[in-house]
């Protein structure tokens, strides 16, 4: 049994208006009233533009907000950015780092994912690093060697990696969205090198308290399957996090939400 208690993340994309992110957070409570068991930990990244919304509709819910990126400076001319500070300022605890999405669309290297985690652990917020390999990186069996590089350089602008509040994300980019799912000993393995990274380069204790996630086409159907997985402490959820009963199924697979 981990020491670890799992984190269900819902990341919207550039998915529902600020109206629609309204109607999904009572759609939520009224699933969180229902429960009948504990209130899993949750999280929710909507679009920059439903964050208040989000914020107000989900006030003593007990649910966190974050966003999905965030620029490594403090402020300044980078038209169409948002800061880390900014974030905060706005009631946000998380925020995604290195989403595969921003890795492979807008061409966000690694450097810079790591300069944007750093970013968010200054504004006092937690960065939860997404890190993943390409199918074709699989594979050619690169896939150890893409993870320890991708958590290396985000994690090497961190100046004080012990008392960091961090949480990372496995997400197979060929996982992501398409509908397929990594395996079982994939997941194991792909996790066991971000922990025993994690244990090189932050320590013992951090590397037992950090959180990794599996992200990759998680639905409330494969969510029970792949919740006892060997080092998964929860789930990044897309697609099926735009309908609020099915994000809280995933949390709670057996509840009837
Ligand atoms: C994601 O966007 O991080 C993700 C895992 O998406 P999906 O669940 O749709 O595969």
């Amino acid at each position: 049994m981990s020491a670890r208690s799992p984190w269900y993340v819902a990341n919207w994309k550039m998915n529902l208006t600020p109206s629609a992110a309204r109607v999904w957070c009572e759609a939520l409570r009224a699933g969180l009233d229902r429960l009948q068991e504990p209130v899993p930990e949750l999280g929710v990244a909507p679009p920059l533009i439903a964050l208040d919304t989000v914020r107000q509709a989900l006030r003593g819910s007990g649910v966190v907000i974050g966003a999905q990126n965030c620029h490594a400076e403090a402020s300044g001319a980078f038209t169409g950015e948002v800061s880390a500070e900014m974030l905060a300022d706005a009631a946000c605890r998380f925020v995604l780092v290195g989403h595969s999405e921003r890795r492979h669309l807008f061409g966000e290297n690694d450097e810079e994912v790591g300069r944007k985690a750093a970013a968010a652990v200054r504004a006092g917020i937690e960065p939860l690093i997404c890190v993943g390999e390409k199918e074709e990186q699989r594979e050619a069996g690169q896939t150890p060697e893409v993870l320890s590089r991708q958590l290396d350089r985000a994690l090497e602008y961190l100046l004080d990696l012990r008392s960091a509040d961090l949480t990372l994300a496995y997400e197979p980019v060929w996982a992501i969205g398409t509908g397929r799912v990594a395996d079982a000993s994939q997941i194991e393995e792909a996790h066991a090198i971000l922990r025993g990274k994690l244990v090189e380069i932050a320590g013992e204790k951090t590397a037992r308290t950090t959180r990794i996630l599996y992200g990759g086409s998680v639905t409330p159907q494969n969510a029970e399957k792949l919740a006892p997985i060997e080092g998964v402490d929860g789930f990044l959820i897309g697609g099926a996090s735009l309908d609020a009963a099915r994000f809280l199924q995933v949390a709670c697979p057996r509840a009837r939400c």
